[in-house]
């Protein structure tokens, strides 16, 4: 990654669409460059980033500039107040969800990161204003950029941005490199579905929400980890249920735990991830049963 870049550290990783990389989460932002206008997708964490990230825009272009984010994670969303007046695109659910969610958010994370607390004492959240459900469609200086919610898997608010004329697909946290997957707030169960249909849509570079871009065949195979995963919960399920072991969603009990240590090995994952992995996946169970 440059950091000297007379551009302000951006990568044009096609015709006039660039990321930049910041060492905080690793997190991938994008800019899509139009004829006098930019479509910036992703703010970072706080105030004070979304403020290094405008001023890092600016040295891409002077051009005016949209907003879009892939989902409410507060690392995607919370430098949106920063670049007002402008339009903030993003699911309807994403805004639901910052609207509802937001400052218990800042809460939690002053408690759990103090060295962001004073970032976060002045940060307003700020949700999506211009949102949708399923599809949108803009034009960005003359180019088109989609904007697509293809189904649930990171969030239940996940959306891509395509860039048709470039064949650039930002795939906001539905693909992560040099990590695994972030299951957190996750349907498992809907993931790898979620991702076939980004698949279709995958034409040349895919950036990831966090570290390097990637393509297809990197999609491919996440999807197949995440799939492996689904596919042993769901046949561990029937048994757990059985047993009560899975009551009150914890991947609790020996058979639980079995599963755990096989999936952390095969997919070379933390017991930590996969456990979060299969404590959503049995939530999604126990409401499907
Ligand atoms: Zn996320």
């Amino acid at each position: 990654m440059s950091t000297t870049s007379p551009a302000g550290g951006w990568q044009e990783i096609g015709d006039r669409v660039f990321v930049r990389r910041y060492d905080f989460f690793d997190q991938e932002i994008g800019a899509i460059l139009g004829d006098g206008e930019v479509l910036l997708v992703d703010t970072r964490s706080t105030a004070a980033q979304g403020r290094e990230l405008r001023s890092d825009l600016r040295r891409l272009t002077a051009a005016p500039w949209r907003v879009v984010n892939t989902h409410h994670h507060f690392d995607h969303a919370f430098g949106n107040a920063v670049f007002r007046p402008a339009e903030t695109w993003g699911l309807e659910r994403c805004a639901e969800r910052l609207r509802a969610g937001g400052e218990a958010t800042i809460a939690e994370l002053a408690r759990d990161m103090p060295e962001l607390a004073a970032d976060l004492a002045e940060t307003v959240v700020d949700p999506p204003d211009r949102t949708f459900t399923r599809r949108a469609e803009l034009v960005v200086g003359g180019r088109p950029v989609e904007l697509l919610h293809l189904g649930r898997g990171h969030t239940d608010n996940d959306i891509i941005v395509l860039v048709p004329d470039a064949g650039i697909l930002f795939a906001g946290d539905l693909v992560e490199q040099g990590a695994p997957p972030s299951f957190g707030d996750s349907y498992p169960l809907d993931w790898p579905g979620t991702l076939g249909h980004v698949l279709d849509r995958a034409a040349g570079p895919v950036v990831p929400g966090h570290g390097d871009v990637v393509d297809a065949d990197f999609v491919r195979g996440q999807l197949a980890e995440i799939a492996l995963g689904a596919e042993r919960a769901r046949r561990v399920w029937p048994d757990l249920a059985a047993t009560g072991a899975a009551a009150g969603g914890a991947a609790a009990g020996a058979p639980a735990r079995r599963l755990t240590e096989d999936l952390a090995r095969l997919l070379g994952w933390p017991r930590q991830v996969v456990a979060e992995a299969l404590s959503r996946a049995f939530l999604q169970l126990r409401s499907e049963a």
